[in-house]
C-alpha cells in the first residue's frame, strides 16, 4: 500500500488521536485493558487452548515485546515501521507466521504490509488487497469487536488463496486506544506448535501495542506531509516571508527572503540573526522600527511601501505587511511578515505616468500651436491688409490712419509673444532669484503706470495698505508681473467711472494682497477655467480684444513659485475679486 493511500486510510484515525502517550504507560494500560475487554471470549475458548508452558514464558515475552515496542519508536516511516513489527514478531516473540494487515477507511478492505511466506521468509505484501466480507474470520472480530480471535485447525494458505497446511489460525486488532486499524495474522504452518492462551496474549497486547504506534507515526507523517506542503508552497512563492521573534530575530526566513539577502546562502545563514547582520544599518533600523510598532500597538502593519535592497545591492522597493503572533493567553511572542517586491510594478507605473504626461505635453503643445497661430492670424491680417491700403491710399490722413492700426497690431503681436514667453521662462526657471519684498511698495509702482489709463477712462484706484504689513520672500520682477497682470485686467474689465481697489493686509503668518474691481464679473461657469492658460470668458471677449488668455495663468504660475495660493469671487454685473496669499517671510 503506497504512502498516499495509507495517508487517505489513517487520516480520520488520525484526526480522533491523542498524539503522544508515554510509550510504557500505553504499553501496560492496554495490556489491563485488553485483558478486561476480551476475559469472557477468551475463557470461553480456553479449554481449546494448549495449557501455557509456564508463567516465566509469559513475563519473558513481555518483557520481549517491552523491547521491540521502544525499539519501534524508533522506525524512520510508517513503512519501516511495519516492517519492524512483523520482523521483531517473528524473531523475538516467537510467531511462526506473522502478517500485519490494515483495515481500509470504511472497513471493505484489507491492505498488507509486511507477511511471512509458506518457507519463513518476510514476505512484502504492501500491494495485496482483500476483501473483508470473504474473511469470516475477520468479520466475527469486526462483529463481535474482538481484541483476539482464533481458529484451531483451520486451513492456511499462501498468498495466491491456495491452501498449504492446516493448524491453528490467530489475529489480533491493531488497537490505537479508540478505534481498530487493522490487524496481526499469526499461525503455525511452519512449526505446527500448539496455540495457548500466552501466545493470544501477547498477539493481543502486541497488536495494541504496534496500533498505537502506527496511528502515532501516520500522525506524524501527516503531519510532516502537511508541513512539507506548507513549505513548499511558502518556498516558491516570490514574496519574501519570514517570522520574528520580539527581539527581531528570524525564526522562519522562506528561500526568497534569505536568498535575497547579502552573503546568506540557506535559511540557516539568516535563522537567528537580525536585519543589521545582513542589512545596511539605515534599512535595518527601518524595518526594526516596524517590527516594534507591531510589538507595541499590537495592531498589524498593512501594506507599506519601504525601501529594500536586491542581493546584488540594487535598490527596490517592496510592499510589506506584518502580523502579531500571540500566544494562548494573547501575549505576543513575534510576527510574521510578508513583503513583495514591488519594484517593476512601480516602474511601470511610473513609465505609464510620464507616457501619459508626454501624450499630454503634446496634446497641450498642439492646443499650444493651434491657438497661438489663429491669435496671430488676426492681428497679422490686419497688419498685411492697412499695408495693402497704404500702399494704393493718396490720401495721406487715410495713410497715417493704417499706419495707427498697424501700430496697434503690432502691439497686441508684441504682448502676445512676451505673454508667451514670460508663460515659458516660469515653466522652465523654478529657481528665481529671492529678495525680501514689501508688496505695498510693488503695488505703488504698478499703480504708478497704470494711474494714466485710469484717468483716462474715469476710473478710480483706490489702495488699501497695511503699513505693518510683513516681507515676503518675492523675486520683484516676478511679483511685479503679477501685481500689473491683475490691475491690468481689473481695469480693463471695468467700465468707465468705476473703482479698482488693492488692499493688503496680514493673516497669521500670510501676507494677503485683494484687487477688485466694480467691472463686469465672471459667469460662474468660467470662473473653475479662468487660470488655465489661454481661457477667456466669452463676455469680456466680446469687451476686449486684445487679450491673450496668458495674463491669469502667469499670475497663478507667479503665486505658486512663492508658495502661494490665489483665489477668485466674482458676481456678474458687480465686480471680481483676486485674492493671493504669500507666507509671510520668517523672521529670526
Ligand atoms: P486676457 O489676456 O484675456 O485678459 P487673462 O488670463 O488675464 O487673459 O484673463 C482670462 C480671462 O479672465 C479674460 O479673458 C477675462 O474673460 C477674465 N478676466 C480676467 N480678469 C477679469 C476681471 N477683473 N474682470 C472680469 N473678467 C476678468
Amino acid at each position: 500500500m503506497g504512502r498516499s493511500v495509507r495517508f487517505r486510510v489513517f487520516k480520520d484515525i488520525w484526526q480522533h488521536k491523542t498524539r503522544s502517550i508515554w510509550l510504557v504507560f500505553l504499553l501496560f494500560s492496554n495490556f489491563f485493558l485488553w485483558m478486561n475487554w476480551d476475559r469472557k471470549r477468551r475463557t470461553a475458548h480456553a479449554e481449546e487452548l494448549a495449557p501455557p508452558s509456564s508463567e516465566l514464558l509469559f513475563q519473558e515475552r513481555l518483557t520481549t515485546l517491552h523491547q521491540i515496542s521502544i525499539e519501534l519508536t524508533k522506525a524512520t516511516t510508517f513503512d519501516d515501521l511495519c516492517y519492524r513489527a512483523v520482523e521483531a514478531g517473528r524473531n523475538r516473540l516467537g510467531f511462526d507466521r506473522l502478517g500485519l494487515w490494515l483495515w481500509t477507511q470504511g472497513y471493505d478492505h484489507t491492505v498488507g504490509s509486511y507477511g511471512t511466506d509458506e518457507h519463513g521468509n518476510l514476505r512484502d505484501e504492501r500491494n495485496e488487497r482483500g476483501l473483508i466480507e470473504k474473511d469470516d474470520l475477520v468479520l466475527r472480530a469486526i462483529r463481535e469487536k474482538l481484541a483476539v480471535v482464533f481458529e484451531q485447525n483451520a486451513p492456511l494458505y499462501n498468498h495466491k488463496s491456495e491452501i498449504i497446511g492446516r493448524g491453528w489460525n490467530a489475529m489480533a486488532a491493531l488497537w490505537d486506544g479508540d478505534n481498530i486499524i487493522g490487524w496481526f495474522s499469526a499461525d503455525n504452518l511452519l512449526h505446527q506448535q500448539p496455540l495457548t492462551s500466552v501466545d493470544l496474549d501477547i498477539l493481543k497486547l502486541y497488536g495494541a501495542t504496534v496500533g498505537h504506534l502506527c496511528t502515532r507515526k501516520l500522525a506524524e507523517e501527516a503531519l510532516l506531509q502537511e508541513r512539507n506542503l506548507l513549505r513548499t508552497i511558502i518556498d516558491t512563492t516570490l514574496d519574501h516571508i519570514y517570522i520574528k521573534d520580539t527581539q527581531s530575530r528570524f525564526l522562519v526566513s522562506n528561500r526568497t527572503s534569505w536568498a535575497n539577502k547579502p552573503q546568506a546562502s540557506s535559511e540557516s545563514d539568516v535563522v537567528g540573526q537580525t536585519d543589521f547582520t545582513h542589512l545596511p544599518k539605515e534599512l535595518a533600523a527601518l524595518y526594526t522600527r516596524g517590527d516594534q510598532e507591531v510589538f507595541t500597538t499590537g495592531q498589524p502593519v498593512l501594506n507599506r511601501e519601504e525601501p529594500g535592497i536586491s542581493r546584488d545591492g540594487q535598490p527596490i522597493i517592496l510592499l510589506t505587511s506584518k502580523i502579531p503572533i500571540r500566544d494562548a493567553q494573547g501575549n505576543i511572542t513575534g510576527l510574521v511578515g510578508v513583503s513583495r517586491d514591488i519594484t517593476d510594478r512601480k516602474r511601470i507605473e511610473q513609465q505609464q505616468l510620464e507616457l501619459a504626461l508626454q501624450k499630454e505635453k503634446v496634446q497641450l503643445l498642439n492646443e499650444f500651436i493651434s491657438t497661438v497661430s489663429h491669435d496671430l492670424k488676426t492681428p497679422l491680417a490686419t497688419i498685411k491688409n492697412s499695408l495693402y491700403l497704404i500702399e494704393r491710399a493718396d490720401d495721406p490722413l487715410r495713410a497715417k490712419d493704417k499706419l495707427r492700426v498697424i501700430d496697434e497690431q503690432t502691439h497686441i503681436l508684441e504682448r502676445y509673444i512676451q505673454d508667451i514667453l514670460a508663460m515659458s521662462r516660469l515653466d522652465h526657471s523654478l529657481e528665481l532669484v529671492y529678495e525680501s519684498l514689501k508688496l505695498n511698495d510693488v503695488v505703488l509702482e504698478v499703480e504708478s503706470k497704470l494711474q494714466a489709463i485710469a484717468e483716462k477712462n474715469n476710473q478710480t484706484i483706490r489702495l488699501t495698505f497695511d503699513d505693518a504689513l510683513p516681507l515676503i520672500n518675492g523675486n520683484r520682477a516676478e511679483m511685479y508681473r503679477a501685481t500689473i497682470n491683475l490691475m491690468e485686467n481689473a481695469l480693463y474689465y471695468t467700465p468707465e467711472n468705476g473703482t479698482v481697489s488693492v488692499t493688503t493686509r496680514a493673516e497669521n503668518n500670510w501676507v494677503i494682497m485683494e484687487f477688485s474691481d466694480t467691472g463686469i464679473g465672471i459667469q460662474e461657469a468660467d470662473l473653475p477655467h479662468i487660470f488655465e492658460r489661454f481661457y477667456r470668458a466669452d463676455k469680456a471677449r466680446s469687451m476686449v480684444s486684445d487679450g491673450t488668455g496668458l495674463g491669469l495663468a502667469i499670475v497663478k504660475k507667479i503665486v505658486e513659485l512663492h508658495n502661494g495660493r490665489i483665489a477668485i469671487e466674482s458676481t456678474v454685473g458687480t465686480g471680481s475679486r483676486f485674492i493671493i496669499s504669500l507666507p509671510a517671510k520668517v523672521t529670526s
